[in-house]
C-alpha cells in the first residue's frame, strides 16, 4: 500500500507546492467589495450616554431584535485549560523528558578562561597554515587607546534638532492638549472622570503636556527640571510628533564648543556615561541571561582592562589618515608605558571592509546554485543573491549556523568559544524560483518516527536488514519498518524508492498530522483573526480609527490563503475599546451590526458567541456597515484612558469560546492607566542608565503580563501590537505578550495619517496577509553528542525543549545554541532536526521538518575556516540583548568584547602563522567580526545616546531578538549606496559603500538603509541638474529638509531613485520611511548616527579604535 498519497509520483518534485498562494498577492486592491449602501447606525449613533452608562457587565445593548444571547448565557471564563495539554512529549515532538536543560560547569562562554591553561586540549597545535593573505590584517596597534577619545563636557543641548517632522504638526497636536495627562513619574495617574457625562468638557487634566515624556534628557546630565512646560516651537524635544522611523535615534544635538572643529570622525561624545558612574564597580557576577549560571568574577578578567567605550577621556588627536599599517610593525613600542605611545595611524582601506568581503561572495558565489546534498557546506553569504537546490539539506533560508565544522570535544570548543548556534526560520518564504515544501501523507499511521528519541524519518536515516529495519541517525536506535512503509534496498543500501519520497531525500518536507497531533485528539478549526480598536481619543484624533476601519473594508479580502482556496479560511471578529469594550455581532443575518459593552473589565467575558466571529464574504454587508460606524461612533469621545490586559484577555477568550487557535490584531495608543487588570504607570527613568538598575528599563513592570501570555500560548492566541504612542507607554511591559506568543511589535510615534499613512498601511497590509503557522511547538533534536540547550526569539517555553508558539510567520526565526555532551565522531557528523508542528491558516495541522547535516572537526583551523561570522552576529546581539534584563549594559558589552577576544586569540595561537605580536591576525571567516561586533555594541540598546528612549530601547530589543541573519546584518551595519556615481542606465544596484562620512562626497546623493529606516543625503554641492531631477526645485538650498516623499518625475534619474527605494522596500519585512536629509543640516546628526564605522555621539568606538581595543585585548589573552 502506497501511503505516500500526496508525494509527487516522480522525481525530482518537479511541482512546486501551491501551498501559500494566498500571499503573494500584490495586486492588493482597494474595492470595499460590498455594495450594501452604508446605512446609519440607528441605535448608536454616536457615543450614546447609554452604552457608557451600563456598568453592570454584560448587559447587551442589543436592540430588541438582537440575536445576542441573553446575557445570563454569557460564559463566565472557563476553567483554565490545563496549559499544555498539548505539546505532551509523545503526542508533539518527542519525550521531553530526556533532556535536561543544563550548562555544563565548564562550558561557559563567557568565562574569563585564559586560553595559556588550555593543555589538556587534545589536539596537537600545530601551526595552522596560515589563512590566505587576504585575511592576515595586520595593524600597528601600540599606544592606541581605544574609546577615550572624547573632549571635554559639552552642554547636552535641546534645541534645534530632530527631523521637521518632529516639530508638532500644525494640526497641533501639543499646545493646549490639556487632555493628555501628564504623568509625573512614579505617581498614579489622576482618575479619570467618571465615564458618562458626555457632553462634559475633556477632562481638564493637570498640567500640560509633559515634556519629560517625550524628551530625551541626555543622560547623565542633571535632571530636567527645566522642560517640564510645554514645549515651544523649535524647542526640539526629540520625539512629539514625529513620525520618525520606528527606532531612529537622533544623536543629540551637540554644539560644538568654540574652536572645536569638525573633522574627521564626528564629534565628541557626550559626557554622560563617565559623569554619570563615577566609581562604578564592575558586578562580580557578570553572569546574563536567564539560561547562565553565576559565573563568578567574570568581569573583570582583565584587571586594568581600558572600560572600553563608556569612559570618556581626554581629547585625543584624530588618527590621520593614509598610513600603511604594514609599514610600521614596530612591536617594540608595545613596551613603552601607554602614555609615551605615539597614535599610529591606520588606514581605513587597510582593514577589513564589509562592502569588500559582501561584493567578493556575490562574485564568487551568486552565479552558482547552492546544492545542498554536501554535509558541511558553508552556505553564501545572506548578503549573495543565489538560488537554492535541496538535495538532502535544509535550504540556509531555513537554517544558518555559526559553524559548519563543530569541534568534536567540548573542550576544543570551550577553548575556540565560538558560540555554536542555528539560527532557525522554519517558515521561511522562498523566492518563486524555489519549491515550497512538499507535503507529505502518510495517511492513519501518520509520520513515521524513531520509537526512542522520536525524530521523524530524514534522508539520514539508515535502512538495514534489507529494508526491514532503520537504524536511527540521532539516537541509533534499531526501528522496524512498518510493513506499509517496506521497499528493498538497492546495492548501495538505499531504498529503491528514496527520490520518490520527499522525507527520504529532501533536507525539507512536510508531514499532514495525524489527529494524534492535535489538541484533545481532535483536528483544529480555522483560525480566527479578531481585530481590536483603540477609540480613545488619541487614537480617534490622529485619524488613526477612520484610516484603519476604511482600509479594513478591502484588506480583509486579502486573509491568508492555503492551496488555491478561493477564499480564506480565516473568521473575522471586531472588538473596540476605551476603558470598556465594545463586542460587535456581525451575523451575517443581521441588518446591522450590533454593539455589547463589557465595562466589568476586572472579570472579562465574551458576551456572544455566535456572529461575533465570521465568515467575511458571507457577512460582508454587516461588516462594512460596521467600519463605516466606528469611526463616527466615537468621533465625539473624550475618554482618553485605556485598558489593555483586558482587551488581550477578551480576545483570548472569544479564541477559546470558539474552540480555535487565532491572532488578535491590536491597535493601541497610551499607557494603559484605566482601573483595570495589567494598569500600568509611568515609570520611565533615564536616570537608571548605566546605573546597575538599568535592566529594570527593559524587565515588564508587572508579572500581570506573563502570566496572561502564558493563557494565551495555551489557547494559541498569538497578539500582534500596533502602537501609536504619543509619549512612554512601557513598551517593555506592553510588548510581553506579543513577544512571548510569536506575535509582532510595530510601533508609530505621534502617528498623523499624513505623515505616517503610507507606513502603517503597508506594514498592515504584509502583517494581515501573511502567512502563519498556529499553536506551533517546535523541538530540535540533534545525534548524539550536542544538544540544544539554549534559545531565543518570540516564544514561550514552559520545560526546556518544546518552543512553544502561539504563533509563528515567515519572518520569525528562532535561534538555537547548542552544546556538547559528547565526543562528536569526524565520520559521522553533526545532524540537526528541527520539527515545526503547527496549524496551517486553513486548519490544517502539519509537521515540518528541517534537516542539517554538520561536519565535526579535531582542528581548530577546520572550525574558522567554517564559520559564519553574520550568523555569530545574530546570535551574540541576540545573547547580549537578552542579557541586558538581567546585567547592567557595560558588563554586557564587555562580555561581548571579551568573547571575541577569545575567539581571535584562539585562532591567533593555533591556527596562524607565527608572526610579530604586533600583527592583528584575523581569521579569513571572521575578519569582519570586530567591525560588525562593535556594530552591536554602540547599538541603541547597549550603548544609547541621549536622544534614544526607553520606549525605543526596549522596541529595537524585541525586534532583533527574532531577526533573521540578514535582518540583524543589515540593521548593525546599514547599506549605504551612491546613486550618481554610476550611470544612470545602469539597471543594477549601485555598489554599496562603508557607512562612514569619509565616503560621503558633497557631490554625490547616497540612500541609507537598515531595514527599519531609510535615508536619502544630498550633498551640498550636488549638481544643480541634479536636483532638479530629484527634487523639482532649482537649488540645494530649495530641498526641503526631512521630505518623506520624492515627487514623481518624468526622467531617468527619478525613475532610477524611485524604483531602487521601491526595491529597497520589497527586500525588507517593514516599510522603511524616507527622510530627506541635506548636508550640513540639522538632521544629519541623525543620519550620521548610522555611519556605523565613525565614532559615535554616544561614545560608542570608530571601527578603527574598536580593531585596535580588540588587538590589545587578544594580546593580553596572548602573553
Ligand atoms: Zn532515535
Amino acid at each position: 500500500m502506497n501511503v505516500n498519497q500526496s508525494a509527487p509520483p516522480v522525481p525530482p518534485f518537479g511541482q512546486p507546492q501551491p501551498v501559500y498562494t494566498g500571499y503573494h498577492q500584490s495586486s492588493y486592491g482597494g474595492q470595499p467589495g460590498s455594495t450594501a449602501p452604508p446605512t446609519p447606525y440607528g441605535a448608536y449613533n454616536g457615543p450614546v450616554p447609554g452604552y457608557q452608562q451600563t456598568p453592570l457587565p454584560g448587559v447587551s445593548r442589543a436592540p430588541p431584535s438582537s440575536e445576542a444571547p441573553p446575557v445570563s448565557t454569557a460564559q463566565a471564563p472557563c476553567g483554565q485549560a490545563a496549559y499544555g495539554q498539548f505539546g505532551q512529549g509523545d503526542v508533539q515532538n518527542g519525550p521531553s523528558s530526556t533532556v535536561q536543560m543544563q550548562r555544563f560547569p565548564g562550558s561557559q562562554p563567557f568565562g574569563s578562561v585564559p586560553l595559556a591553561p588550555v593543555v589538556s586540549q587534545p589536539t596537537v597545535l600545530q601551526p595552522y597554515g596560515p589563512p590566505p593573505t587576504s585575511a592576515q590584517v595586520t595593524a600597528q596597534l601600540a599606544g592606541m587607546q581605544i574609546g577615550g577619545a572624547v573632549a571635554p563636557a559639552l552642554p547636552p543641548v535641546r534645541l534645534g534638532y530632530g527631523p521637521p517632522t518632529s516639530l508638532a504638526p500644525a494640526s497641533g497636536s501639543y499646545p493646549n492638549s490639556g487632555l493628555y495627562g501628564s504623568y509625573p513619574q512614579g505617581q498614579a495617574p489622576p482618575l479619570s472622570q467618571a465615564q458618562g457625562h458626555l457632553g462634559a468638557q475633556p477632562p481638564q487634566r493637570s498640567a500640560p503636556p509633559q515634556a519629560s515624556g517625550f524628551t530625551s534628557p541626555a543622560s547623565g546630565g542633571p535632571p530636567m527640571p527645566s522642560v517640564t512646560g510645554p514645549l515651544l516651537p523649535g524647542q526640539g524635544f526629540g520625539g512629539p510628533s514625529v513620525s520618525q522611523p520606528n527606532h531612529v535615534s537622533s544623536p543629540p544635538p551637540q554644539a560644538l564648543p568654540p574652536g572645536t572643529q569638525m573633522t574627521g570622525p564626528p564629534g565628541p561624545p557626550p559626557p554622560m556615561h563617565s559623569s554619570q558612574q563615577p566609581g562604578y564597580q564592575l558586578q562580580q557576577n557578570g553572569s546574563f541571561g536567564p539560561a547562565r549560571g553565576p559565573q563568578p568574577n567574570y568581569g573583570s578578567p582583565y584587571p586594568g582592562a581600558p572600560t572600553f567605550g563608556s569612559q570618556p577621556g581626554p581629547p585625543q588627536p584624530l588618527p590621520p589618515k593614509r598610513l600603511d599599517p604594514d609599514a610600521i610593525p614596530s612591536p617594540q613600542l608595545n613596551e613603552l608605558p601607554p602614555q609615551q605611545k605615539t597614535r599610529h595611524r591606520i588606514d581605513p582601506d587597510a582593514i577589513p571592509s564589509p562592502i569588500q568581503v559582501i561584493e567578493d561572495d556575490r562574485n564568487n558565489r551568486g552565479s552558482e546554485p547552492f546544492v545542498t546534498g554536501v554535509r558541511g557546506q558553508v552556505p553564501p553569504l545572506v548578503t549573495t543573491n543565489f538560488l537554492v537546490k535541496d538535495q538532502g539539506n535544509a535550504s540556509p533560508r531555513y537554517i544558518r549556523c555559526t559553524s559548519y565544522n563543530i569541534p568534536c570535544t567540548s573542550d576544543m570548543a570551550k577553548q575556540a568559544q565560538v558560540p555554536l548556534a542555528a539560527v532557525i526560520k522554519p517558515l521561511a518564504r522562498l523566492p518563486p524560483e524555489e519549491a515550497s515544501p512538499y507535503v507529505v501523507d502518510h495517511g492513519e499511521s501518520g509520520p513515521l518516527r524513531c520509537n526512542r528519541c522520536k525524530a521523524y524519518m530524514c534522508p539520514f536515516m539508515q535502512f538495514v536488514e534489507g529494508g526491514r529495519r532503520f537504524q536511527c541517525c540521532f539516537c541509533s536506535c534499531i526501528n522496524d519498518v512498518p510493513p506499509q512503509y517496506f521497499q528493498h534496498l538497492d546495492h548501495t543500501g538505499k531504498r529503491v524508492d528514496a527520490y520518490d519520497r520527499p522525507e527520504l531525500s529532501l533536507g525539507s518536507y512536510e508531514f499532514l498530522a495525524t489527529v494524534d497531533y492535535c489538541k484533545n485528539n481532535k483536528f483544529p478549526s480555522p483560525p480566527a483573526f479578531i481585530f481590536m480598536i483603540d477609540v480613545s481619543y488619541n487614537a480617534i484624533r490622529s485619524g488613526l480609527v477612520r484610516l484603519l476601519c476604511e482600509e479594513l473594508k478591502s484588506l480583509l479580502d486579502f486573509l491568508p490563503r492555503e492551496g488555491g482556496a478561493e477564499e480564506s479560511a480565516i473568521r473575522v471578529g471586531f472588538v473596540t475599546y476605551n476603558k470598556v469594550l465594545h463586542f460587535y455581532n456581525v451575523k451575517s443575518s443581521l441588518a446591522q451590526p450590533q454593539m455589547m459593552v463589557v465595562s466589568d473589565v476586572a472579570d472579562m467575558f465574551v458576551p456572544l458567541l455566535d456572529g461575533f466571529l465570521v465568515n467575511v464574504s458571507e457577512s460582508r454587508a454587516v461588516i462594512t456597515s460596521l467600519l463605516d460606524q466606528i469611526p463616527e461612533m466615537f468621533a465625539d469621545t473624550r475618554e482618553t484612558e485605556t485598558v489593555f490586559a483586558p482587551v488581550i484577555q477578551a480576545g483570548m477568550e472569544a479564541l477559546k469560546a470558539a474552540e480555535c487557535a487565532g491572532k488578535l490584531f491590536l491597535f493601541h495608543t497610551s499607557l494603559p492607566i484605566a482601573e483595570a487588570p495589567g494598569k500600568l504607570k509611568n515609570r520611565d527613568d533615564r536616570k537608571l542608565i548605566n546605573t546597575d538598575k538599568e535592566k529594570t528599563l527593559f524587565q515588564p513592570q508587572t508579572g500581570a503580563y506573563q502570566t496572561l501570555a502564558k493563557e494565551c500560548v495555551a489557547q494559541g492566541c498569538s497578539v500582534d501590537l500596533f502602537l501609536f504612542p504619543n509619549q512612554y507607554v512601557d513598551v517593555a511591559t506592553l510588548s510581553v505578550v506579543p513577544q512571548l506568543t510569536g506575535g509582532s511589535v510595530y510601533k508609530y510615534a505621534c502617528f498623523q495619517v499624513e505623515n505616517d499613512q503610507e507606513r502603517f498601511l503597508s506594514d498592515l497590509r504584509r502583517d494581515v496577509q501573511k502567512v502563519v503557522g498556529f499553536d506551533a511547538v517546535m523541538r530540535v533534536r540533534t545525534s548524539t553528542g550536542i544538544r540544544a540547550v539554549d534559545f531565543f526569539g518570540a516564544f514561550y517555553m514552559s520545560n526546556t525543549t518544546d518552543v512553544e508558539l502561539a504563533g509563528l510567520d515567515g519572518d520569525k526565526t528562532v535561534t538555537v545554541e547548542f552544546k556538547h555532551d559528547d565526543r562528536l565522531n569526524e565520520e559521522s557528523g553533526a545532524l540537526l532536526q528541527c520539527a515545526l508542528l503547527y496549524t496551517s491558516c486553513a486548519g490544517q495541522r502539519r509537521l515540518r521538518i528541517h534537516n542539517l547535516a554538520l561536519n565535526c572537526c579535531t582542528q581548530l583551523a577546520d572550525l574558522y575556516r567554517n564559520c559564519e561570522t553574520d550568523t555569530l552576529i545574530n546570535y551574540m546581539a541576540k545573547f547580549a540583548y537578552r542579557g541586558v534584563l538581567n546585567s547592567p549594559v557595560k558588563t554586557v558589552r564587555d562580555t561581548l568584547i571579551t568573547q571575541c577576544a577569545q575567539i581571535l586569540a584562539c585562532y591567533r595561537k593555533n591556527c596562524a602563522s607565527p608572526s610579530s605580536a604586533g600583527q592583528l591576525i584575523l581569521p579569513e571567516c571572521m575578519k569582519l567580526l570586530p567591525v560588525y561586533l562593535n556594530c552591536v555594541l554602540k547599538s541603541d540598546v547597549l550603548q544609547p545616546g541621549a536622544e534614544v528612549t526607553t520606549d525605543d530601547r526596549a522596541y529595537v530589543r524585541q525586534l532583533v531578538t527574532s531577526m533573521d541573519v540578514a535582518e540583524t546584518n543589515v540593521f548593525f551595519y546599514p547599506r549605504l549606496l551612491p546613486l550618481t556615481k554610476s550611470p544612470i542606465e545602469s539597471a543594477t544596484e549601485p555598489p554599496a559603500v562603508r557607512a562612514s562620512e569619509e565616503r560621503l562626497s558633497n557631490g554625490d546623493i547616497y540612500l541609507l538603509e537598515n531595514g527599519l529606516n531609510l535615508f536619502l543625503w544630498v550633498g551640498a554641492s550636488v549638481q544643480q541638474g541634479v536636483v532638479q531631477s530629484l527634487f523639482s526645485v532649482s537649488s540645494f538650498s530649495q530641498i526641503t529638509s526631512g521630505l518623506s516623499v520624492l515627487p514623481v518625475l518624468d526622467n531617468p534619474l527619478s525613475k532610477k531613485v524611485r524604483g531602487l527605494i521601491d526595491s529597497l522596500r520589497a527586500q525588507r519585512s517593514r516599510y522603511m520611511k524616507l527622510i530627506v536629509v541635506k548636508q550640513e543640516d540639522k538632521l544629519e546628526m541623525l543620519f550620521k548616527h548610522f555611519l556605523v564605522e565613525d565614532k559615535s555621539l554616544s561614545g560608542g568606538a570608530s571601527y578603527v579604535d574598536f580593531l585596535c581595543h580588540m588587538h590589545k585585548e587578544i594580546r593580553q589573552l596572548l602573553s
